[in-house]
């Protein structure tokens, strides 16, 4: 069984006569094991030959045999979401939206129309439909799989054959698949699947977001997982990034146990945040409106590192006036009037989070487009309205407000930004999302009071790598030494001007990594309010000698996994 990825050996290690172990991108730490459980991918080709064209006695009957298949599908996907919570409630109701598509099913209505049957039909319509959503790129890209798997979903409801997805584990498993849909991962019992693994998929895959929330290891991109055979006993372990095969399961069950331990005593940690050595660290959170915002301040975090404006406004035709976004931002600030700090990024739409009001149509590369602060350049009353209504709810509420902008290029735009916000009274900051901004850290830091670092963002551009691609998931990775190098210069800018520099992306939600950045220099850390505490517990364990240490190992690593390890093995784990 030899499993060769693009030419090479990517991800597989090799002894010379049997497979023992796969890697992929670790996005969930902690360890598991068990026997490897499939998900039950296509329809079988044998029932949909015995379906044939199916037997209608004109295109109209195909089309209601069609809806109706719709409709059962799209109420399985209700129901999981009335029973779900959270992100992976959202994206079902999603899928249910989109199984009901009106354009899908003109789609399949012309197919129908032209003589195809009806499985035939349904398959062409969401081909279309895959290449649009590709071609748009980004978020829409990531909709792919939902697609794929409503296509599964309907033709088996069709053809009379179960439902794809997962098989329910008669043991504790480790669920295997190319990439995960909503609809695979809802209702997953933690007991009885103890790990994920997928072939495709990055680190804000759905699998990734229901992998967290569920509490389990997660791995993604493990290239030559999927061909695994059912049943084999394998070890995941969610930090390395690790599937190793053929460990002794005494063994196994020690680490197991080992890791729940460890889980346990990380969720017991309570703040505020610093080295073993008494160096305080900012632990923030990242928000995306006045509920998770106020759910956030329960946590143990100083405040918020990152409220995402743009998500509040993604359903928006038209721009809210200025009282009503001053509303909706007061509603964030609120909870932090208690001397805590929020920092409001300005709208960051374009690219992967289009706004209906905001961005601009048609673009060849959204991502190298119009998006954030870019925006305001033919539209600078967009944003002098926003910051109107946001030093409105600072001034209403009290708190310690600053803001910051998206995709800053030039110490120009800095310096523009920084007047607008001062002038009204207010802390300025801008991202460092785009290579040119780090580089010029230090100029930039002449301008404004604080930089917030954009890992997801920076990532992408120094590595040419769109975030959202489930095959670059090796690239996206914030722990790729050229990103930390970036990172590392525009620490030292800071820690030389005296000025708070934080990390706002992925990366900061990361407790191996957190050590590394804490040791670059970096003053704060702002993730998902559920990643605060593990990342507070792993910093009280190390002296920032030792952060200084893991910064050094990560940086002169000549890949991210070599990095990991080193970061691992200077951590002790
Ligand atoms: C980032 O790019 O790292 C970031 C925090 O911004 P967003 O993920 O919203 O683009
Ligand atoms: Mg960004």
């Amino acid at each position: 069984m030899l499993l060769v990825n693009r030419g090479v050996f990517y991800g597989v290690s090799m002894t010379t006569s049997a497979l023992t172990s796969l890697s992929g991108t670790p996005v969930v730490p902690g360890v598991a094991a068990g026997p490897v459980l499939h998900v039950r991918g296509e329809v079988s080709p044998e029932a949909i030959a015995r379906y044939g064209e199916g037997d209608f006695a004109d295109a109209d009957a195909a089309l209601a045999a069609y809806d109706e298949a719709v409709a059962a599908v799209a109420d399985t996907f209700s129901a999981k979401a009335a029973a779900a919570q959270g992100a992976a409630a959202e994206v079902l109701t999603a899928s249910a939206g989109l199984a009901r598509d009106k354009g899908l099913r003109s789609g399949v209505a012309k197919n129908l129309q032209a003589g195809h049957g009806p499985v035939a039909a349904v398959q062409g319509a969401v081909d279309q439909f895959v290449t649009i959503f590709t071609n748009m790129g980004g978020l829409m890209a990531e909709r792919v799989t939902d697609l794929r798997d409503i296509e599964r979903r309907v033709v088996a409801h069709l053809v009379g054959e179960p439902a794809p997805g997962v098989p329910t584990p008669t043991e504790p498993s480790i669920l295997v698949a190319e990439d995960l849909a909503p609809s695979d991962t809802s209702g997953l019992d933690p007991r009885l699947v103890t790990a994920l693994v997928t072939e495709r998929g990055g680190a804000t895959s759905h699998t990734a977001i229901i992998a967290r929330q569920l509490g389990i290891p997660c791995v993604v991109g493990a290239a030559g997982v999927t061909q695994l055979s059912s049943g084999t006993f394998v070890v995941v372990d969610g930090e390395a990034g690790t599937i190793e095969l053929g460990t002794d399961p005494g063994e196994a069950r020690a680490r197991v146990e080992e890791s729940r331990r460890l889980r346990e005593e990380l969720a017991s940690w309570s703040g505020p945040a610093s080295t073993a050595d008494g160096l305080p660290v900012k632990l923030l959170a990242n928000v995306a409106d006045g509920a998770s915002a106020e759910s956030a301040s329960a946590e143990p975090v100083q405040g918020v590192g990152l409220f995402r404006t743009e998500l509040c406004f993604l359903d928006r035709k038209d721009e809210p006036s200025v009282q009503e976004q001053a509303e909706i931002y007061a509603g964030v600030l609120a909870p932090y009037s208690d001397g805590r700090h929020v920092v409001v990024r300005t709208l960051d739409a374009g690219s992967d989070k289009p706004i209906a009001f905001a961005t601009h149509e048609g673009e060849e590369n959204p991502a190298l487009g119009v998006r954030g602060l870019r925006l305001s350049f033919g539209n600078p009353g967009l944003m002098e309205r926003q910051l109107d209504a946001i030093a409105t709810a600072a001034e209403r509420t009290g708190t310690e407000t600053w803001v910051m902008a998206p995709m800053v290029a030039t110490v120009a735009e800095a310096a523009d930004f920084s007047a607008a916000v001062r002038g009204r009274g207010l802390k300025a900051g801008v991202m460092v999302e785009i290579p040119s901004a780090a580089l010029l850290a230090h100029r930039m830091l002449e301008v404004v009071d604080f930089l917030s670092i954009g890992t997801n963002d920076l990532t992408q551009y120094a590595m040419a790598a769109d975030r959202m691609a489930t095959d670059l998931a090796h690239l996206t990775d914030p722990w790729q030494p050229a990103v930390l190098q970036l990172i590392a210069i525009t620490a030292h800018a800071g820690t030389e001007a005296g000025k708070p520099v934080g990390v706002c992306g992925e990366a900061a939600a990361d407790p191996l990594l957190a050590t590394a950045l804490i040791g670059m220099g970096i003053t704060s850390l702002s993730m998902a309010a559920r990643a605060v505490r593990p990342v507070g517990a792993q910093l009280a364990k190390v002296t920032f000698e030792t952060c200084e240490a893991a910064a050094e190992a990560a940086l002169g690593a000549p890949d991210p996994m070599a990095g990991r390890a080193a970061v691992r093995e200077l951590l002790g784990h």
